[in-house]
């Protein structure tokens, strides 16, 4: 395979993005001056070393300093760190940070768990937010917050996290919610407006 070709077959497998794109991609990168292209591919190759992913919230974030383990925002005590907003993916955190109406900690399941194959439910961190809410408990946590999409998958994902929680010691002090119905069914959370986002959590239950 020529390195166009390869370059398309990239494109190709990042999410959302069909073999049209995936070539409109690479030949875009054909038309940017040499300064341009060296940039875009010295961003590539050290985004991973640029990057970590914190202990606590499991969401990438820019190592400033290049030690901390814990993100700005787990580390912030601005934050109240009494809410727990549970999400699927780091770009739902973006987008409700945008909104700028929680002020809590996050945790990143990293997916869901579909309704037809809850086997899937391995492949998620239930483990690790099970750790982080038995260590939280200690320290003010009262309350889980379910932040998933209003669909069926979703909601089974909700059920997941629920029995997570169940399994916990002490579980029966923590109060668990869920977005309130500002999101429209179906509804994907990271292409939700900051406005719906405010109201679904302002109107969470
Ligand atoms: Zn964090």
């Amino acid at each position: 395979m020529n390195p166009l070709d390869k370059l398309v077959t990239y494109f190709e497998n990042f999410p959302g993005i069909g073999a049209r794109q995936a070539r409109r991609f690479a030949f875009h990168i054909l038309t940017m001056t040499p300064e341009e292209t060296k940039e875009f591919s010295a961003l590539v190759s050290g985004l991973q070393d640029s990057v970590a992913e914190c202990a606590s919230c499991r969401r990438f974030f820019a190592q400033n300093d290049g030690r901390s383990d814990i993100c700005e925002l787990c580390a912030s005590p601005a934050r109240d760190h009494g809410k727990l907003l549970v999400v699927e993916r780091d770009t739902d955190i973006r987008s409700i940070e945008r909104s700028g109406v929680y002020d809590g900690l996050y945790f990143v399941l990293g997916g869901t768990v579909p309704l037809l194959d809850s086997r899937e439910n391995k492949k998620l961190r239930g483990g690790g937010l099970k750790r982080i809410i038995e260590a939280r408990l200690g320290s003010g946590l009262n309350e889980v917050i379910l932040g998933f999409s209003v669909n069926p998958d979703g909601e089974n994902t909700g059920r997941f996290i629920e029995s997570i929680i169940r399994e916990i010691d002490g579980a029966d002090k923590l109060k668990v919610s869920h977005l309130g119905r500002g999101l429209s069914t179906g509804s994907e959370l990271e292409y939700a407006d900051p406005e719906t986002l405010k109201n679904a959590l302002q109107n969470r239950y």
